[in-house]
């Protein structure tokens, strides 16, 4: 098996019938494995993980914080 990891990518939660935006719902985001023969992709919640750090994503990044 071959994967490659792919762009970090935010994941935003979609419920009756329209993504949700501001309020009390959150963004996630995440990394992605790819699968290199079927293209099947894992997603890796990137703070969780440890990959970025919180406060990191919720500036937007280091070089913004
Ligand atoms: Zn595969």
């Amino acid at each position: 098996m071959s994967w490659n990891i792919g762009e970090m990518v935010e994941l935003r939660p979609f419920q009756g019938g329209a993504f949700i935006i501001g309020g009390e719902s959150g963004t996630y985001p995440a990394m992605q494995v790819v699968c290199n023969n079927c293209a099947y992709t894992m997603l890796i919640n990137a703070v969780s993980s440890g990959i970025l750090e919180q406060n990191d994503y919720a500036t937007g990044g280091p070089e913004n914080g």
